[in-house]
């Protein structure tokens, strides 16, 4: 099968990437799973300006960049889906700068992957046409796949428990859920 990963949230984990830079630039104690923009700025942890900063420094710069962790289990099932025959493409909001880090750091970790990085703001379905699978942690995101990826997931954090999945995507709590759901299609 083709499989498509988003990056950040699916791949290397953003919440806590997110969480820990907040401490080193603001000293600030904000939990990850606060990092959504909705709560973040809404629930006045973070300003916009603030957020926006924070962004720019953990996506634009090595020096915060590479201090990216992998979510739990990823290392462990990419290799095995790539074992199984599958195709794995990593189709990321990020732009060039930005997706460089992430492939540099993917690459560190043993993670042979292609990417696509569209930049920020762009839909992803024209990338992720003809992939059969299709995983994110941000809904938005998935919502122009109805219709052109079959199998679409969320991957669930306490950032995104408060979206409602519906229709538009089936919700994994982690890799080890959605690896098993891969071989049961
Ligand atoms: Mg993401």
């Amino acid at each position: 099968m083709k499989i498509g990963l988003d990056f950040d949230g699916v791949i290397a984990n953003c919440g806590k990437l997110k969480s820990d830079v907040a401490k080193m630039l603001f000293d600030l104690d904000i939990p990850p799973h606060k990092f959504k923009r909705e709560i973040v700025i809404g629930e006045g942890h973070l300003t916009a300006e603030q957020y926006l900063n924070l962004q720019m420094t953990i996506y634009e710069t090595r020096e915060y960049g590479f201090l990216m962790e992998p979510v739990a289990g990823v290392l462990e099932c990419v290799p095995k889906l790539l074992a199984l025959g599958h195709t794995i493409l990593v189709v990321t909001s990020r732009g060039e700068a930005a997706l460089k880090i992430a492939k540099e750091w993917s690459a560190e970790q043993g993670l042979t992957i292609d990417f696509v990085g569209l930049g920020y703001g762009v839909s992803k379905a024209e990338a992720c046409r003809g992939l059969d699978v299709y995983i994110d942690d941000d809904l938005d995101k998935l919502k122009p796949l109805v219709g052109i990826v079959p199998h679409r997931y969320l991957f669930s954090w306490g950032y995104n428990m408060h979206v409602a999945n519906g229709n538009i995507a089936k919700r994994m709590v982690s890799w080890d859920e959605f690896h098993n759901t891969i071989k049961s299609l």
